[in-house]
């Protein structure tokens, strides 16, 4: 018999992502040699700079109860940060830190989101955008993009598919999965259509911000008339390598911002005092102190897209930020290879798992499903090994 779980958990999915990295795990604690590109975690470590903060913040004895929106010091760092980085104005009434730019976007939907809005979704989006707008019984409305259009939309299709109930619309720039970058101009572009329906509002997940190859990124609140219905979310994970330490925040209009701390306060009472202090010294410290491992980073996306492009049926795009690839995989739809019929991107992730033993994560939960992804983050051996066993095993 069922066990008498509420309807909300048991329409929520599982994330993906997460399920795809326990799966590997559980695999490679039975003896098994698996590759697992399957979770988007810097393989680096937290830089020392950033530990010594931490040790001396224990030392100092921090560990009361934080104010439940964060430090006071930490949302003046964030806001020198917004300055700095993103020309953007906030104050620190405007800020909230959370438990993991995870649960800064959860508080948003759950503040703005009734049952029945509709939340638009440039597809590929990462996993939990769904399952999160799932959770607040909005429904969600995938806007499609594929490889040829570098993963982007277009204004007509975000005019398109805006209704009278549309609520909010989520944009992430550098993509988790595709790695793709919107420039200023398109999200200008966007934004002249969202000026004519002045009900939606924004969420602009920053988190990959640094990881770009190529030019700074452009924040969407830095246009002019969509600041007040924007909020920015970034966070410590993936520039710093500090993904367990969870710290996200958000920069947004002040009512915004209290509704959320309000949410926290029922939840989680406020974000973990060590992980705070250390992120003051990670928000102040000057952006070339971890380019070391944007470097690196970049260096590996070359080398996998050249040997991916090697392989038959890898249709690739140049991400040109994150950590991922993102290829159309399409072409082995309805193969069979040893002996095993693909017909969709959840058996070719199946398949290269069983018979690659590399784990990947397949698009369909990112709203694409003729792609995969693949983390590079991982090192040049690790990488190029995976690719050989996944050559190989295509190969037949
Ligand atoms: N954001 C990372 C990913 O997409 C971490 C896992 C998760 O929270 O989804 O792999």
């Amino acid at each position: 018999m069922a066990h008498p779980l509420s309807n909300r958990i048991n329409s929520l999915p599982v994330s993906q992502t997460l399920a795809m990295a326990a799966k590997a795990r559980e695999l490679k604690a039975e003896g098994k040699d698996i590759i697992s590109l399957s979770l988007g975690e810097p393989d680096f470590n937290t830089p020392d700079f950033i530990k010594d903060a931490a040790v001396e913040a224990i030392n100092q004895d921090y560990n009361s109860y934080t104010p439940v929106d964060g430090y006071g010091e930490l949302k003046e760092a964030i806001c020198t940060k917004f300055k700095r980085d993103n020309n953007l104005s906030y104050k620190p009434s405007q800020i909230v830190v959370s438990t993991g730019a995870k649960q800064s976007i959860a508080n948003v939907a759950q503040v703005l989101l009734n049952p029945g809005d509709e939340v638009l979704l440039p597809a590929p989006y990462w996993v939990s955008y769904s399952a999160i707008a799932i959770l607040c019984e909005a429904t969600f409305v995938e806007i499609p993009s594929s490889i040829e259009t570098d993963f982007k939309i277009t204004p007509e299709q975000l005019e398109a598919s805006i209704t009278r109930k549309t609520k909010m619309v989520f944009f992430n720039s550098p993509n988790n999965p595709s790695g793709t970058i919107y420039t200023e101009e398109e999200y200008r572009a966007l934004a002249k259509v969202l000026e004519k329906h002045p009900q939606i509002y924004v969420l602009s997940d920053e988190i990959y911000e640094h990881i770009n190859y190529n030019n700074p990124t452009f924040s969407f609140a830095a246009i002019e008339n969509m600041f007040d219905r924007t909020i920015t979310v970034n966070g410590l994970a993936k520039a710093f390598a500090m993904t367990g330490w969870r710290i996200g925040y958000i920069g947004a209009p002040e009512w915004i911002a209290k509704a959320c701390t309000k949410m926290q306060g029922q939840i989680t009472s406020g974000t973990n005092c060590i992980a705070q202090r250390a992120a003051i010294t990670a928000v102040l410290a000057p952006v070339s102190k971890v380019q070391y491992m944007v470097d690196e980073f970049k260096s590996r996306r070359n080398i996998v897209l050249e040997l991916l492009g090697d392989i038959e049926g890898f249709k690739l795009n140049i991400p040109d930020g994150a950590f991922y690839v993102f290829p159309d995989i399409s072409y082995f739809f309805g193969k069979t290879i040893k002996g095993k019929h693909i017909k969709d991107a959840n058996d070719f992730s199946l398949f290269l798992l069983e018979e690659a033993n590399v784990a990947s994560v397949t698009g369909a939960a990112f709203g694409a499903p003729n792609c995969i992804r693949l983390s590079y983050a991982a090192s040049e051996a690790i990488l190029r090994e995976a690719i050989k066993r996944i050559g190989k095993a295509l190969e037949a």
